[in-house]
């Protein structure tokens, strides 16, 4: 480049840089200068980490919120996340939470004595965990796959939610009925029983265990007609408490690994 060239070229980069053009020379700083081997500062890196918590949190907090469309995996950028979030005390607490809330709820009630005030309870991550089905399975990472998740069920070793089975425990000591609305299918009907109960449910010979594949809504319309008042309701899902003929309360657990609209 010959002189008057070279100062041109001088000139121009003042000007861009003086009135702010186009010119993206600090957008990415980590590209320019660009060494053979990028390092990235520690500080830069627990920023990334921390912002994908956040997004990872405010996904998880729109899922439980019912805010999401329809979800078949969690993002794929939030799989360590999940893990942690699942194993760790987040979700325990997260658990205890709702269970002290809906126990509080049964214990101010004043039931009736004609023995029809009914609470409901899902099974699965509801009364049931699969979490080490799901630790398999990425935590919600891999699409639900029904025929290895029905071998898992046979195998009847879902362990407890404890503090589920605590609330299970004060309202049947309330006197409440209590009614098992489950998606798990009528063939499956023995193999849960016997998981609830080696898993410390007390399960009552005359107590209600409905399939409710298609719509939960319409068996709890069932329960109502044979005379129940559904005081009380505790699910992982959505499509566990909302709809019609719906709980007087209803109280929603934590499950981010996936959704059943
Ligand atoms: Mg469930």
């Amino acid at each position: 480049m010959d002189f008057i060239g070279y100062t041109m070229f001088l000139c121009l980069v003042s000007i861009a840089l003086c009135y702010d053009i186009d010119i993206d020379l600090d957008l990415d700083p980590d590209l320019l200068p660009r060494p053979l081997i990028v390092e990235f500062p520690d500080t830069r890196l627990k920023n990334i980490t921390e912002e994908l918590n956040m997004q990872c949190t405010s996904w998880r907090v729109a899922a439980e919120a019912n805010n999401l469309g329809p979800w078949k995996t969690i993002p794929r950028e939030c799989a360590e996340y999940m893990k942690e979030y699942m194993l760790g005390r987040s979700y325990k607490i997260d658990l205890e939470t709702v269970s002290k809330e809906a126990e509080a709820y049964a214990n101010s009630l004043e039931l009736e004595e004609d023995g029809m005030d009914a609470w409901v309870f899902d099974i699965d991550e509801t009364l049931l965990s699969n979490l080490p089905y799901y630790a398999d399975h990425g935590f919600g990472l891999d699409f639900f796959d029904s025929a290895q998740f029905d071998r898992w069920i046979l195998e009847g070793v879902a362990p407890v939610i404890k503090p589920s089975l605590k609330l299970y425990e004060n309202v049947l000591r309330l006197g409440f009925k209590i009614i098992l609305l489950t998606g798990r299918g009528e063939n499956r009907r023995n193999v849960t029983i016997t998981n609830l109960t080696n898993a410390g449910y007390v399960i009552g010979e005359n107590d209600h265990e409905k399939s409710a594949i298609a719509f939960k809504s319409e068996k709890r319309e069932e329960v109502i007609d044979e005379g129940f008042r559904i005081l009380g309701n505790l699910g992982d899902q959505w499509s566990d408490l909302a709809g019609t003929s719906i709980a007087s309360r209803s109280f929603k657990l934590s499950n981010p690994m996936y959704y059943i609209p």
